[in-house]
Order: structure tokens, then sequence, then C-alpha cells
């Protein structure tokens, strides 16, 4: 009997837990929902590092760790090929396709958040989905503009921001109808790759407001790399046979 341990923290890896029997580990950081209906065991928190990620690992007899993360959760995908190369396992990691500026985009890279407020200058009515880091920096919002945060829960917010707390996937209209409401002229995203939170992009397009983007993290080399869910489940297949 083989295990997995799958390291999740993105709609496809509960997707992927969803089909494990009870032999194989879901992981999760323990910062959003953990679910109760899944037959597969299910552990919250973290191992203490790549050392701690390697020492479960050797405990509980796991064969394949699976990295099913947030791309720009760089921490812990160093830690799983580290610890996969400490207790001699293989490393897969499930990788989404970043998303391709199209006909009609303007997107801006930036890398942290001083090119950020750099970037945002001409902007009055900024639009952040970056998560809760914006939060840090409310006390910076300069008099001409009023910012709009999206993150996942419900924050306060301060007379030159509203924070709105909503978790994906998003649809196209209230998209559009928070963009109308908001009068948003700049937004500013990470380039997840996630179908759940495109829309937004297409509402930028269709009203010509550009994005900023912060680019992906370097992330380390796996044994092997899925670039979709259904690829994911089928190479999972084929290994536990
Ligand atoms: P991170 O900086 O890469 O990781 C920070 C620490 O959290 C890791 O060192 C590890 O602690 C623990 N950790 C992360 N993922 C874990 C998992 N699946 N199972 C057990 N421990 C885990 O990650 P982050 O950016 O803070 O994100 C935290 C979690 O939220 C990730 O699982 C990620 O997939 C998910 N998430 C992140 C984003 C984002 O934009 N960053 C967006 C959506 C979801 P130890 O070192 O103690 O093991």
């Amino acid at each position: 009997m083989k295990r997995i341990l799958l390291l999740g923290g993105v709609t496809e890896a509960l997707a992927i837990a969803r089909t494990l029997g009870p032999e194989h580990i879901y992981s999760l950081a323990g910062v959003g929902r953990v679910p109760t209906d899944l037959t597969c065991e299910v552990r919250v928190g973290g191992y203490g590092g790549a050392e701690g990620l390697a020492q479960f690992i050797r405990d509980e007899g796991i064969d394949l760790l699976l990295d099913a993360t947030h791309p720009y959760a760089a921490q812990i995908s160093h830690n799983a090929t580290t610890a996969a190369q400490l207790s001699g396992i293989a490393c897969w990691a499930l990788r989404r396709p970043a998303w391709q500026p199209q006909t009609g985009d303007d997107w801006r890279d930036i890398s942290d958040w001083a090119e950020l407020i750099e970037a945002l200058k001409p902007f009055h009515r900024p639009l952040f989905t970056l998560g809760r880091e914006p939060l840090q920096h409310l006390h910076e919002i300069p008099p001409e503009q009023f910012w709009t945060l999206r993150a996942l829960d419900v924050y306060p917010g301060n007379e030159r921001c509203e924070v709105i707390g909503a978790r994906g996937p998003f649809l196209i209209e209230d998209e559009r109808e928070l963009f109308e409401r908001r009068q948003i002229d700049v937004l500013i995203s990470k380039n997840s790759g996630s179908t759940a939170t495109e829309p937004k992009l297409e509402v930028a397009r269709e009203r010509g407001v550009p994005v900023i983007v912060l680019q992906r993290p370097m992330l380390p080399g796996v044994d092997r790399e899925l670039l979709t869910l259904q690829e994911t489940l089928d190479a999972l297949a084929t290994f536990v046979q």
C-alpha cells in the first residue's frame, strides 16, 4: 500500500483530497477552512520547517509528497522539495500555468510593495486582491486615493479604505458590479492562474482598467510537474497501482 502526503491550499488540492482513501494524508496550513467530510486523514498546521516535514514523512511511511499549494506559497514548496530529498521520496507538484495577458490588456509587473506603491501613483481607486498584506499599509494611503481591498475575511478598514471579505469563485456579473460601484481605476492581483478568480481580469479588460501584477515567486524544481487537476489524478492513479 502506497501512502501519499498531499500539501493543500488551492481548490484543486481539495478536489484531489476528495479522491484519496484513508491511508493518505491531506495537509493544510490552517489558514483557511478545514473540510470535515473527507475519507482521507486531514492534518492541520505546520511541521516546523523542512526537517520537521522530513521527519513526519519518515514517521508516517509516506511514499510520495504532492505539493498542491498556492503558487505564491513559496516557503512550503521549498520545504517540500528539501524534505522529500532528505527522506528519499519523490516530490511532485501541481503547478497551475500563469495567466497570460490578452489583446486589450494593460498589465504592469511589480515584484514588491515598493514597486507597487510607485506603480499606483497615477491612480485613485485601486482594487487590491492580494490577500491580507495591504492591511499593514492602510495608514500609508495617500489623500488622493481610496482603496478597496478584497480578502478572504472581513477586516476593519478606515476612512480611506473599504475591506470586503469574499471567497471565490467569483462571477463576472458580480465583478462588473464591483468595478462599477467602487469606480475601480486599477486592479492589483497575483498571477494565481485560477479560473475561480479570473473574471476580474476580464472585467478589467472590458473597462480598459490597467492591472498591476505581482510576479510569481521562484519555485524549486520537482521530480514531476503537473499542470492540471486531471493530469494529477491520472498520475496518482498510476502511482498507487
Ligand atoms: P508559505 O509562506 O509558503 O508557508 C508558510 C508556512 O506555513 C510553511 O513554512 C509551513 O509551516 C506552513 N504551511 C504552508 N502550507 C502548508 C500545508 N499545506 N500544510 C502544512 N503546513 C503548511 O505559505 P503562505 O503563503 O503563508 O500560505 C499558507 C497556505 O495558504 C498554503 O498552504 C497555501 O497553499 C495557502 N494559500 C496561500 C495563498 C497565497 O497567496 N500565499 C493563497 C491561497 C492559499 P512549517 O514550516 O512550520 O511546516
